[in-house]
C-alpha cells in the first residue's frame, strides 16, 4: 500500500533491514535510504550532492528534492518527500525520464551557479492559515 506520510531517523550507518515508512538520513554517508513508499519493498538510496538530491531539515521533518523517481524498479513509482508527507507524482514514460534527467541536470547547473537558492515549488509553501495565527499571536502579545 502506498504511504501518505513518513518519519525520519538520523543514523550513522543504515540498518541491515530498513523499516517501512522511515526515511533514514546518514550525514556520514551523505545519503538517505528508505523502502520505496509504494510498499513494494525496494530499497531506495538517495545521495546528497549538488548534482543529485538535497535535503532540508526544519527541526521537525526532512524534505528531499527533487522528486524521487524509482524508474529502475518494477513499480516505477514517483514521489516527492515533502516535510513528512509523500506527494505522489505521475509515472513517467521512458522518454520523459530521459528528458527529465536532462532538464534536471540543466536546472541543477543553473541552480548551482545562482545563489541565493531558487524558491521551492508552490506546493511546498506553508498553508496560508499560518501567517494569520502568527498575526493573532502578535496582536495578543501587544495587547498584554
Ligand atoms: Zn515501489
Amino acid at each position: 500500500m502506498s504511504r501518505a506520510t513518513y518519519a525520519h531517523k538520523f543514523v550513522k550507518a543504515f540498518p541491515d533491514n530498513l523499516e517501512e515508512g522511515i526515511l533514514y538520513v546518514s550525514m556520514e554517508f551523505g545519503t538517505a535510504a528508505h523502502r520505496c513508499f509504494c510498499g513494494c519493498g525496494s530499497e531506495v538510496y538517495t545521495r546528497f550532492s549538488p548534482r543529485d538530491w538535497s535535503m532540508k531539515f526544519n527541526g521537525e521533518s526532512v524534505s528531499v528534492s527533487p522528486s524521487i523517481g524509482n524508474w529502475s524498479f518494477p513499480c516505477q513509482s514517483h514521489y516527492i518527500l515533502d516535510g513528512g508527507r509523500v506527494r505522489w507524482a505521475d509515472k513517467w514514460s521512458r522518454e520523459r525520464v530521459e528528458l527529465g534527467r536532462r532538464v534536471d541536470r540543466d536546472r541543477k547547473e543553473r541552480h548551482y551557479n545562482s545563489a541565493p537558492q531558487a524558491p521551492l515549488s508552490p506546493q511546498t509553501i506553508e498553508p496560508a492559515s499560518r501567517p494569520g495565527i502568527i498575526a493573532r499571536l502578535v496582536r495578543w502579545l501587544a495587547a498584554k
